[in-house]
């Protein structure tokens, strides 16, 4: 204000050229009808995602990500030998016919949850709150080198085997209503470990994001008496556009609204809600489904740090007939920043239907050479 009364009684002249320029700055020139993105809407939780269009990256330019090495080495490795180095006794392990081991699930040395402990109420002032009880365990296989996205067939479907066993004894126990088996690739996906390992969290709350997807499926089938996943599954195997693999049980795909490039979801054909009833049969059908849709997502990428979690309905008790299981993998190819942590958000920058012709052609490719 003080300025503007100085500006005015000193140097007119100056002022209004200055405000000249102001609000030619200020005027926004509309662009011509080309849009530099789409802002799509996920079918079941109503997010938005913004997928780039205009300045949308090459599928091959995705790959050129500088990656942080983090392995120490199998001499330095806590997982080659878990007793030895001071894990505890595991909860599930699997032998070769040589009596070398597998696979092994073994409760996690540090965590977050402590097991047995019934949760109980915490009441502070107007807050609220619950002693952290709960299981975490790991989930590791053999060979250090060896990762899922190489592994064969029956090697991931041992792994889905694993991660059954270990929910059917966990469920059921009194403070577990919801369990999360996920999986960290690479260090900026958060493998503090890099020797190949899932990990399991059974908990007595549900995750904000299985309580969207739950909603939202509730939502669609009551306006549509048809289940979400179901229908976008059907869609896409009949539009094949945003399919990356799919056999006649499971399909693998670049989700609609994809929330990052090169996201995929595999989930089963049929409609399924709980994923702890696959069986054995099926496990081969989805190893071979998510082996494909990991392996050209590794392979289009250059060695991505991913990470993949199992969606499945909660164990608490209800009945969730309108769910329906699915696996999420994500690659890490950029960084959030103040847009995507406020919006939550993402702007993915390769439309999905892309991303899926890149990774289809991969597997085609590999295909043809066998
Ligand atoms: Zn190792
Ligand atoms: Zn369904
Ligand atoms: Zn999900």
């Amino acid at each position: 204000m003080n300025i503007n009364v100085v500006n005015a009684d000193s140097s007119k002249n100056e002022a209004d050229s200055l405000k000249e320029e102001k609000n030619k700055n200020q005027t926004i020139k509309e662009d011509d009808n080309k849009s530099v993105s789409e802002l799509r809407q996920d079918l079941v939780t109503g997010d938005w995602v913004v997928i780039a269009t205009g300045r949308a990256k090459r599928p091959d330019e995705f790959a050129a990500f500088e990656r942080i090495k983090n392995d120490s080495g199998i001499e330095k490795c806590l997982f080659e030998d878990p007793v030895a180095s001071g894990q505890e006794p595991d909860t599930l392990i699997y032998y070769k016919e040589d009596g070398d081991w597998t696979l092994r699930v073994f409760p996690n040395k540090y965590p977050s949850f402590s097991r047995g402990k019934l949760p109980k109420k915490i009441e502070s002032g107007p807050y609220f709150a619950m002693n952290g009880s709960g299981y975490h365990e790991i989930i590791a296989t053999r060979d250090h080198y060896h990762h899922l996205q190489e592994m064969e067939d029956f090697e991931i479907a041992e792994v889905f085997d694993a991660f059954q066993d270990r929910y059917l004894d966990l469920m059921n126990r009194k403070s577990v209503n919801y369990i999360v088996i996920f999986h960290n690739y690479g260090k900026e996906a958060g493998a503090s470990i890099a020797h190949p390992h899932s990990q399991l969290v059974a908990i007595p709350v549900i995750s904000p994001y299985i309580s969207q997807e739950l909603q939202g499926s509730e939502i669609y089938y009551k306006k549509n008496k048809h289940c979400v996943y179901c229908t976008m599954a059907e869609y896409e195997s009949e539009k094949k556009e945003r399919v990356v693999f799919e056999n006649d049980e499971f399909i693998a795909f670049c989700p609609f609204s994809s929330r990052a490039a090169f996201e995929v979801w595999v989930m089963p054909k049929k409609h399924q809600p709980y994923f702890e009833r696959i069986t054995n049969s099926e496990k081969i059908k989805l190893a071979e489904v998510f082996g494909k849709a990991l392996n050209s997502i590794w392979l289009a990428l250059k060695d991505p740090p991913y990470n993949f979690y199992i969606h499945t309905a909660p164990c608490d008790g209800k009945d969730y007939p309108r769910f329906h299981w699915h696996i999420e993998i994500l690659p890490h190819t950029s960084t959030w920043a103040g847009f995507e942590l406020e919006t939550g958000i993402e702007i993915s920058t390769i439309q999905p239907e892309v991303a899926a012709q890149y990774l289809r052609d991969i597997i085609n490719k590999k295909q043809n050479e066998n």
